[in-house]
């Protein structure tokens, strides 16, 4: 397992999680993964902590109002958020992470039709 550091564009959201050193991430077909080609890292709540930046994070909910989509209010990047389909994680885009783990698999998830 090894720290890792991770955070919005613009800089003002920084968060940092722990993880293995290889990873799987999934790849989402619904709407909104779709348009961002968001790269998920489930990480569990409790291996997950934002260092900076709690007061810029917003969030945008659609559909069933489960996830919540969150997103930084100054550069608009969702760098992490709550999905529902893993509800003790957080899911974190493997791109807004620095020096990311190695990809073991990747896992493509049909959200479009769950
Ligand atoms: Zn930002």
């Amino acid at each position: 397992m090894k720290e890792y550091f991770g955070g919005c564009h613009c800089g003002e959201i920084k968060y940092k999680f722990v993880a293995s050193k290889s990873v799987e991430i999934w790849k989402c077909n619904c709407s909104i993964c779709t348009i961002q080609d968001y790269e998920h890292l489930f990480i569990r709540h409790n291996d997950f902590k934002v260092i900076k930046g709690t007061k810029f994070i917003t969030k945008y909910c659609f559909g069933t109002k489960t996830a919540e989509h969150l997103f930084c209010k100054n550069c608009g990047i969702k760098s992490f958020y709550q999905p529902r389909s893993h509800l003790d994680s957080y899911s974190v885009n493997l791109r807004c992470v620095e020096e990311p783990p190695e990809i073991k698999n990747v896992v493509y998830f049909d959200g479009k039709n769950k």
